[in-house]
């Protein structure tokens, strides 16, 4: 095997498997030592190995031997022996890389071994798969020889209710899509009681058919949208309430600020208006928001300065350029406010709850790694944005496939023509086709054709997983003929009926090319599995789109030079060699868009970690009354640098203002005036409101009781951070879509957005900070409110569904207008969130 491994491969990558060679044949020294065991006794190994583990033996000390149990495991309960090569493949994923093995090797096998050395540490390992039919089928097979070991294994399916799904993370081994993974994640930091969180940290994953994953699907990441819980109606009555109120008698602008705060006569004009007991008790919140947005709309942003109306849209202004920010909204709610004071529609668009690419998902986990039969071609892409190296395992046995040279025509339809005399030609001898297209519209158009001729097939478009897998298993039998888009019957082997392999094993043909030559090479890969006969052929036309895209116009003036027909085919190398090049070109620019993608991603992503850092401390912890202090300080420091920032001369320290933003804020008017300020230094000042607010603070707390303090900590800072987030990664997503605008001057965009992103990162935490300070000062209490979801979300994904010539979008649980709300209140889904006001 090894002078054929030499062949193959090169050097660095035969150097490693020669290297890995020697551990195969410790494992194969193990074997008689294995075999003679009892059942028992073999599952008494996973016991004695998490024991060593845990006096501190490493992984790579165990891994010959739980190679070797495994691999007996496997020959009891599937009768399936690890080939050689296969431990070489459970090697490399163990190493934390990505294991390209041809189809047909058995990576479902395969990946057996790491998982299980993996899971001894009892920390979780989770098995990546494509769809749910796959986890299920994977997770229900390979599950035999885990179980049978004495491990736990679950499956996360789709729609599994939080229990069922706490259930299969708490498993050693949990299977699942990426999808599922991800939108569990962010979930998971969307929950109001740690109690309601599914998953554990992440711990080690391995991914099927990674290409897929990490490439193809990572130029859309994945989202949770919904509508915060708005009414535009709001924002119409609370503008019409302002409308009315006097500057300084009812609310004081703070220019420096930016800001603009009720006074105490103002309240009770806003509480009258609105029949309501206290503006600042909880169940007023969004009253409160509105107010207060409707406020900054009709006294702070000025139109033609802030803003110009333009056909019947707000459109925001550059304070500093002048420039018109088209596509740009205010956040929190502060556009439709200032929607409903011109008197023009409210927008009341469905945001983005929360969201994460691919890419930064998977990075999370401490160890990572991945498998499938094509990846040498973005092994570059693996190793930068992932860190991934890719190893090539050996074949089983040699790869005898005969891949033809490509015929192309001049159009579509001499291409159409020949493809199905050439399906007609092999079916009438029995040996089996199998014919890849691009789109669904491109299968039926030969399935068209191929009806005109009477020959039975089948066509398969990646829509039922489960039936299709059935189907493309069988299109190796005798006779067959399957028509399947790339993404159809994914992950399903195809094993050759009885006496094809005298005929000549399975034929692919393939329609045309796509962009990328790593699926052109998948859809070879489905004939030759495990040293199967079989062949393959690519049939273009200078109309196809790539062709059409990439200098097909001069070959074209070529061929009707040389006097090419409609149905004459021209195989040159000319032509093959200009396809590869304009395949490549395009592998480069869709590499750059995914990075372009990540490093936009990169920005939100650290401020990700931090807000889902600090929200999980806050669920967690039993007292987060340390947490507000510091708010509270942070508050009020920057209140006084702000107000007495201009000059060192004490009397020119804007003091009305600051009182006044105190008492707004955080202490009543009885409690704080100007002459308990005067002629102390800002520190002094600092400490002294800092010692005032300490002293309300613990008086609040008293009256209304340790324990519903504690609870209405919480209430108060979830709320405040879910909402603000949700508005900023909106805001953030805004600013993203806008940002070419802003492009030229010779401005990079993507350092226009890194800066104006922590800027108004910055901002928001000061904004969270300030209503956590107002609420905890101000707000009334009798009895702790109930924690609830600032916003209701729905996962969507937005996915290439059959090949990346239609995209789909398609939301991965849509709620029907008269299906229960997925709120739990019981209401349908148009009376409660899914609301049109
Ligand atoms: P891949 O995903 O690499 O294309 P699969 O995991 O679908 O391959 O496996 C291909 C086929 O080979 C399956 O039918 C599987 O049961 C079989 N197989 C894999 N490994 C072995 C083995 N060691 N012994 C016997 N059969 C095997």
């Amino acid at each position: 095997m090894l002078g054929l491994v030499k062949k193959i491969f090169g050097d660095a990558n035969e150097r490693e498997v020669k290297r890995l060679l020697k551990t195969v044949d410790q494992i194969n020294g193990l074997e008689s030592s294995v075999t003679p065991l009892s059942d028992d006794q073999l599952r008494a190994k996973t016991d004695e190995f998490r024991g060593r583990i845990a006096k501190g033996e490493s992984l790579e000390d165990i891994l010959p031997e739980a190679f070797a149990v495994i691999r007996e495991a496997a020959k009891r309960v599937l009768n399936m022996r690890h080939f050689d090569v296969q431990l070489i493949g459970g090697m490399v994923l163990h190493q934390g890389k990505i294991a390209e093995m041809r189809t047909g090797e058995g990576k479902t096998l395969v990946g057996t071994l790491a998982v299980y050395l993996n899971a001894l540490k009892g920390e979780g390992v989770h098995v990546v798969t494509v769809n749910d039919y796959l986890a299920q089928r994977d997770s229900a097979l390979m599950g035999q020889i885990y179980s049978f070991l004495g491990m736990t294994v679950g499956c996360n399916l789709h729609g599994l209710s939080h229990e069922e799904k706490q259930e299969a993370y708490a498993c050693d081994i949990t299977y699942g899509t990426n999808n599922e993974f991800g939108f569990d994640y962010l979930r998971d930091n969307m929950v109001l009681y740690k109690e309601q969180m599914v998953q554990r940290p992440l711990h080690y994953a391995i991914i099927d058919e990674v290409d897929s994953i990490l490439v193809d699907e990572a130029r859309t990441p994945l989202i949770i949208s919904g509508q915060a819980q708005k009414s535009t109606e709001m924002y119409y009555a609370a503008d019409r309430m302002v409308s009315r109120l006097t500057d300084t008698e009812d609310f004081t602008v703070d220019i420096k600020m930016r800001s603009i705060a009720l006074t105490e006569a103002g309240v009770s004009k806003v509480e009258r208006a609105f029949n309501i007991d206290n503006l600042f008790s909880h169940e007023h919140v969004t009253l409160n928001h509105h107010v207060n947005q409707a406020l900054r709309a009709r006294y702070i942003m000025k139109r033609d300065v802030d803003y110009v109306v333009q056909d019947d849209e707000v459109v925001i202004v550059d304070e500093f350029t002048g420039r018109l920010m088209a596509g740009r909204r205010y956040s929190e709610g502060l556009h439709q406010a200032i929607e409903a004071k011109e008197e023009i529609t409210v927008q009341n668009e469905s945001m983005t709850l929360a969201t994460i690419t691919f890419q930064n998902y998977f990075r999370m986990y401490r160890k990572l790694a991945g498998m499938t039969g094509t990846a040498k071609t973005e092994e570059e892409e693996f190793k930068r944005i992932y860190g991934l190296e890719v190893l090539q395992a050996p074949t089983n046995r040699p790869m005898v496939r005969d891949d033809m040279p490509d015929v192309v025509y001049k159009s579509e339809n001499g291409k159409y023509k020949s493809v199905v005399e050439e399906i007609v030609r092999r079916h009438a001898t029995g040996q089996p086709v199998l014919v890849g297209t691009v789109s669904i519209e491109n299968s039926e158009r030969i399935s068209e054709l191929l009806k005109k001729k009477g020959v039975a097939h089948q066509v398969l478009n990646a829509k039922h997983h489960a039936a299709e897998a059935e189907i493309i298993s069988k299109a190796g039998q005798h006779g067959a003929v399957t028509i399947a888009t790339n993404m159809a019957g994914r992950g399903t082997d195809i094993l050759l009926g009885d006496g094809v392999a005298e005929i000549g094993g399975l034929h692919i043909i393939g329609t045309e090319r796509h962009e990328s030559r790593r699926i052109d090479n998948q859809l070879r890969g489905r004939a030759g599995r495990q040293g199967d006969p079989g062949s393959s052929q690519f049939y273009l036309s200078m109309q196809d789109e790539l062709m059409r895209r990439f200098g097909a116009d001069n070959i074209m003036g070529m061929m009707e030079r040389l006097g090419f027909d409609e149905e004459s085919p021209i195989e040159s190398r000319l032509i093959s060699r200009a396809i590869e090049s304009a395949q490549k070109r395009v592998e480069g620019s869709n590499f750059d868009t995914r990075r372009i993608v990540l490093q936009y991603d990169d920005v939100i992503n650290l401020q990700r970690e931090k807000i889902y850092g600090d929200r999980r401390a806050v669920l967690n912890a039993e007292n987060i009354r340390e947490i507000i202090s510091g708010m509270i300080r942070s508050v009020i420091t920057k209140a006084v640098e702000s107000h007495c920032s201009d000059s060192d001369v004490p009397e020119d320290w804007d003091m009305d203002s600051l009182v006044t933003y105190a008492h707004s804020h955080f202490l009543p008017e009885d409690r704080l005036t100007k002459e308990d300020l005067w002629g102390k230094e800002k520190e002094e000042m600092i400490e002294l409101l800092v010692e005032m607010v300490n002293k309300l603070y613990d008086e609040r707390e008293e009256s209304i009781g340790e324990e519903t303090m504690r609870e209405f900590e919480k209430v108060v800072v979830l709320r405040a951070v879910d909402s603000k987030w949700m508005d900023h990664i909106d805001s953030m997503d805004h600013l993203r879509q806008g940002i070419h605008l802003r492009a030229y001057g010779g401005n990079d965009p993507l350092r226009e957005y890194q800066f104006e992103g922590h800027n108004m990162f910055l901002d928001m935490i000061s904004r969270i900070e300030e209503e956590v300070t107002m609420y905890i000062m101000k707000a009334q209490v009798q009895a702790a409110p109930k924690r609830e979801a600032v916003a209701e979300g729905q996962a969507v994904d937005t996915k290439a569904d059959e090949g990346p010539k239609r995209p789909a979008t398609r939301s991965a649980n849509a709620v029907g207008r008269n299906d229960p709300c997925p709120c739990g209140s019981g209401k349908k889904y148009k009376m409660c969130h899914g609301r049109i006001d």
